[in-house]
């Protein structure tokens, strides 16, 4: 299965994106549709379609995704106030861009659990 994404295009730099922080190995940039006042996805260059998709090859990347979620939400100054991280698995549970992604939220109140 082809793994070319929406987001592939944005890491090609096809298609713009508001960028926030990236690596060699790392993207991160707004979200188009926020759900919050930050709302900002982290994203592997490599294409791997989810957390279900990964293998042990792909451990140290996925630490790298969490500690570089970490830095977006230091840069967008939600150190003290906290932040949510979200990762969607699978189209029944809303996944629709089949291409990892970590969404760092934050800047207002939320709910447990989620909806
Ligand atoms: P959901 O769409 O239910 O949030 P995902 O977890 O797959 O499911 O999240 C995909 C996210 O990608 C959505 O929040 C959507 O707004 C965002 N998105 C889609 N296209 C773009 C884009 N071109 N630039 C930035 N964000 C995008």
């Amino acid at each position: 299965m082809s793994n070319e994404t929406i987001f592939s295009k944005i890491i090609r730099g096809e298609l713009p994106c508001d960028k926030v922080y990236e690596t060699d190995d790392v993207l991160a940039f707004r979200d188009i549709n926020p759900a919050a006042p930050v709302h900002v996805l982290v994203i592997p260059k490599k294409p791997i379609v989810n957390v279900g998709q990964a293998d042990e090859d792909d451990a140290l990347l996925l630490g790298t995704l969490m500690l570089a979620a970490k830095e977006v939400a230091r840069i967008e100054g939600l150190e003290e106030s906290g932040f949510r991280l979200v990762v969607n698995n699978g189209a029944e549970v809303g996944q629709t861009v089949f291409h990892l992604h970590v969404h760092v939220l934050g800047g207002r109140a939320f709910s447990w659990p989620p909806g």
